[in-house]
């Protein structure tokens, strides 16, 4: 399929083209379509599937056909969870606006809020917020929203995790019900279904990989080593392998300022970014690590959520985070639009627990790779898979799949990646290389030995019902 056939507006199909995008994501395809006749939206869509775009073209054809927003008011509202999605959701609805007389805005805490009233007098058609200071910008009439033609909440998900259900509340209460609601979340939990069982109106359901799923194009491994020594191996898988730009997840606020420093003390250009630091100081490190001029970031997950780096090569692990879906959300940070990536998580004998969830999350078993002279003391206990029950397809029900639902699983057979053909060069997590022997890429690694070899790639069946497009009414 191309962006033409989606029936978008030439203008649109001009920035497209300027992006560089030559066909269209499965999620893409199908939510296109839905949001542009009218309908409310749920889909599970992990970062890097091209949700932003999958949600911001539609939406300028939308608003392309009416007036502009007038004073204070807003035609359509975008809200993230976090300033830098915040950001990057602003960014990308400028680059696609550009042939068109739309207006978008972006505001967040950490910031003044006075020019933002005063940018909002004149009236938005787009206004990405994160909702605290909306509310915050709401409780002084800055905002109104009589116009709101459409709401999208974007990482639906962490901002329940992050405790704004409130918030949103809140801020629904104000919005005219007659409007369109678009929910884009990477896990559709019980609490997001029953989020959009209020707040949606008969949506059309879209899912381009099944929950806490990795994407293919993403290799990933285990080094097992001693906590102590956890910061001393840090510097020398970058030094060793020169790594050029690598972001590291820890768990804490505190964490992550003793490994930058850590770090740039042995001599690797880093810096820490997480909610502590000023919005200032937080735009500034992420604008250096983007260009370059950083060689490490290190980020707490709620600061790191939703980042787009162009490309990101390594993301490590330097602690396993609490709660499993943090890993898939982390090292969805590389290998995005097809490009290949590589998720390191150093783990420490406490930390087995935390292997185990992820493991079973992602249904399957990472490499464990030992480096000389790093070998724990403190083994990493042996982890297993919980087995789950092959349910045998249930003949009447196959005979009853809708048109939609076949032609998406045909199309995912030859599509490995969210990205279609790019994802093709990909190497899976657990790679070919994941059986215990060393592919010739490895061999250039002299100082690891696998220790454990990981569970095939995922079989053939597991990438088509990655791939597939469905699409169905939520009843
Ligand atoms: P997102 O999932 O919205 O965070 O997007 C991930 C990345 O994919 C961004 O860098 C987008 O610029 C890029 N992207 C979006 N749509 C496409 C497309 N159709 N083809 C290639 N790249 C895309």
């Amino acid at each position: 399929m191309t962006f033409a056939e989606l029936k978008l507006y030439p203008e649109l199909l001009q920035s497209i083209s300027d992006a560089g995008y030559t066909e269209p994501s499965p999620i893409q395809e199908s939510v296109i379509p839905a949001i542009l006749d009218g309908k409310d939206v749920m889909a599970a869509a992990q970062t890097g599937t091209g949700k932003t775009a999958g949600f911001t073209l539609p939406v300028l054809q939308l608003l392309a056909k009416g007036e502009s927003a007038k004073s204070n008011q807003v035609r359509v509202l975008v809200l993230t969870p976090t300033r830098e999605l915040a950001a990057q959701v602003a960014d990308n609805i400028a680059k696609y606006a550009k042939y068109l007389k739309i207006s978008s805005y972006m505001v967040c805490g950490g910031v003044k809020i006075n020019p933002q009233m005063l940018r909002l007098r004149r009236g938005v058609d787009i206004l990405v917020a994160t909702p605290g200071r909306l509310l915050d910008l709401m409780s002084q009439n800055a905002v109104k929203f009589p116009e709101l033609s459409c709401l999208v909440l974007d990482e639906a998900d962490r901002m329940l995790d992050m405790g704004f259900l409130p918030d949103i509340k809140r801020i629904m209460q104000k919005l005219p019900p007659k409007r369109q609601t678009l929910l884009f979340s990477a896990t559709f939990s019980k609490e997001i279904t029953q989020l959009s069982l209020q707040f949606l109106n008969n949506p059309v359901s879209v899912s381009v990989a099944p929950a806490n799923s990795t994407a293919d194009t993403i290799k990933q491994w285990v080094h097992p080593v001693d906590k102590k020594q956890k910061s001393k191996l840090l510097s020398y898988l970058i030094g060793h392998y020169q790594w050029q730009q690598v972001l590291i997840f820890v768990r804490t606020k505190r964490g992550a300022n003793k490994l930058a420093y850590d770090l740039d003390k042995s001599g690797i250009q880093a810096a820490a970014i997480h909610g502590n630091k000023s919005q200032g100081a937080r735009n500034r490190v992420l604008k250096e690590f983007k260009d370059g001029q950083l060689q490490a970031l290190v980020a707490t997950d709620i600061a790191a959520r939703g980042l787009d780096i162009h490309q990101l090569p390594h993301v490590v692990n330097f602690d396993l985070p609490n709660v499993a879906e943090d890993y898939v959300h982390r090292i969805g940070r590389t290998g995005r639009a097809g490009a290949k990536g590589e998720a390191v998580s150093l783990v420490s004998a406490d930390e087995v627990d935390n292997l185990s969830a992820v493991e079973n999350l992602i249904k399957t078993k990472l490499k464990r790779i030992l480096i000389d002279d790093f070998e724990p003391l403190h083994t990493v206990p042996e982890t297993h898979l919980k087995s789950v029950k092959k349910k045998k397809p249930h003949k009447k029900k196959l005979a009853r799949q809708t048109d939609n639902e076949k032609q998406g699983a045909s199309k995912s057979g030859t599509k490995k990646a969210v990205f279609g053909k790019k994802g093709k060069s990909g190497t899976g997590a657990g790679g070919k290389n994941d059986r215990g022997k060393n592919t010739k890429k490895d061999s250039n690694k002299p100082s690891t030995r696998t220790v454990k070899s990981a569970q095939a790639r995922t079989s053939s069946t597991t990438r088509s019902e990655k791939g597939a497009v469905r699409r169905n009414k939520i009843t």
